[in-house]
C-alpha cells in the first residue's frame, strides 16, 4: 500500500495576565499568571490545531473558530482540537508524529510534561511515542523572557493511503 504524507506547521502567542488560569495542553498549571484570550488561550492545543489544518490544507483556526463568534467564547480548546482532528480524520488522515515547543520563561514545565503529553496523545488519537514536547525559556529577553507572553510551535506529519 502506498501512502501520501503532508507536513503542517503551527504557531501561537498569547499574552500573560493576572486573574486567568494557565492551561497548557489541556492541563491546569500552577502559576500566578494565565494566558489572555477569547477561548481558554491554550497555546499548545491551538498551535497543534493550526498545524493539522495546515497539513490537511484546511486553512487556520481563525477561519474555523472565529474569535468574533460568541460560541467560541471561553471555548475549551480540547473541544476545538477534537473538532479539527475529526475533520482531518474524516479525509482519511492519521498522525505520524507531532513535535511541539512551548516557550515559557516560568514556570518550569517539567513536572507537567507527562500529563501534557498524555493529553495530547489522547486528543490526537496517537500513541505517546509519536508525541514529543519540548519546553524552552526566553533567556529573559523578548516577550517570552520578560514574562509578557507565552508561545508555542508545532509541526505535525500526517499520512493516508493513496
Ligand atoms: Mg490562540
Amino acid at each position: 500500500m502506498s501512502l501520501e504524507y503532508r507536513i503542517g506547521l503551527g504557531h501561537d502567542t498569547h499574552r500573560l495576565v493576572e486573574g486567568r488560569p494557565l492551561i497548557l495542553a489541556g492541563i491546569r498549571i500552577e502559576h500566578e499568571l494565565g494566558l489572555l484570550g477569547h477561548s481558554d488561550a491554550d497555546i499548545v492545543l491551538h498551535c497543534l490545531a493550526d498545524a493539522l489544518l495546515g497539513a490537511a490544507g484546511f486553512g487556520d483556526i481563525g477561519e474555523h473558530f472565529p474569535d468574533t463568534d460568541p460560541a467560541c467564547k471561553d471555548l475549551d480548546s480540547t473541544r476545538l482540537l477534537a473538532d479539527v482532528v475529526a475533520l482531518v480524520e474524516s479525509r482519511g488522515w492519521t498522525l505520524v508524529n507531532a513535535d511541539i515547543i512551548v516557550h515559557a520563561q516560568v514556570p518550569k514545565l517539567l513536572p507537567y510534561k507527562a500529563a501534557m503529553k498524555s493529553k495530547v496523545s489522547q486528543l490526537l488519537h496517537a500513541s505517546e511515542d509519536r508525541i514529543n514536547l519540548k519546553a524552552k525559556t526566553g533567556e529573559r529577553v523578548g516577550p517570552v523572557g520578560r514574562r509578557e507572553a507565552m508561545q508555542a510551535e508545532a509541526v505535525v506529519l500526517i499520512q493516508r493511503p493513496i
